[in-house]
């Protein structure tokens, strides 16, 4: 992981994160919403402990991860930094304790037996972990996600569990150039989403849109959009 590419990586840190904000502003202002209500997340997956310092150097401090042992090795070596730890990648039931003890939130929760494991292993002394459901959508480009009609029965079971807090949806939309089809796809989880709060759940979080499809998902109602690659370059998993 820790290789000549993280040095490469120190200097375009700042133009990097300025040119996504950037981009995130623009597409409030056409969507005609505070820029303030979407957050970035830095999905920093197979960069390592160089590349985050200086992204967190030049102000960003919420970081995705896909990997639970690349994310603690991150994690040690940043430890002196007040950094905000998300949990993006699939989870397999026998990975839910270092998951829950390591981090603050988890966007890809997919069933209830990985959502059971994560709140009776939470640490006492941690808040809540704040939780979005990931939701597949047609074409979904990840293998995970609960189905649209599962996800109600889902999303209430969850709500009571006592060491998690729900917070809202997340997706991965299969990727299109059409900016058309990408809005068409993040329309469906908002609605995913509008349909829960009438079901009562008090949600807030709207987790989608990536470094090539943001702006659809910000137009659509997005409150974290989660971005690798327009912030980090390539990833080459080879150096993994
Ligand atoms: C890798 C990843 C991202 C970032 O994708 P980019 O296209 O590099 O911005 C976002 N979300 C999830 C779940 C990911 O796995």
């Amino acid at each position: 992981m820790s290789n000549g590419r993280d040095m490469r990586e120190l200097e375009p840190a700042v133009a990097r994160l300025q040119a996504v904000r950037a981009r995130i502003v623009r597409a409030c202002c056409e969507a005609g919403r505070d820029p303030g209500t979407v957050q970035l997340l830095a999905v920093s997956k197979t960069f390592g402990a160089a590349a985050v310092r200086a992204l967190a150097a030049a102000g960003q401090g919420a970081f995705g991860e896909n990997y639970v042992q690349e994310a603690l090795e991150k994690q040690a070596a940043l430890d002196d930094l007040p950094l905000v730890w998300h949990f993006i990648g699939p989870i397999q039931s026998n990975k839910t304790r270092p998951i829950t003890e390591n981090f603050a939130w988890v966007h890809s929760v997919d069933r209830l037996k990985v959502a059971e494991r994560l709140s009776a292993q939470r640490p006492r002394g941690l808040p809540p972990l704040e939780v979005c459901l990931e939701v597949k959508i047609s074409g979904e480009a990840s293998k995970g996600g609960v189905s649209p009609a599962e996800l109600p029965a889902l999303a209430d079971t969850v709500a009571g569990l006592p060491a998690l807090r729900l917070r809202g949806l997340m997706a991965i939309p299969a990727p299109t150039p059409d900016p058309t089809a990408q809005r068409a796809a993040f329309r469906r989880v908002r609605e995913l989403f509008d349909t829960l709060k009438a079901r009562g759940h008090d949600l807030d979080t709207l987790s989608m849109g990536m470094s090539a499809d943001l702006e659809a998902a910000i137009l659509e109602g997005a409150t974290i959009v989660r971005v690798g690659t327009a912030l980090f370059g390539e990833r080459n998993y080879g150096n993994e």
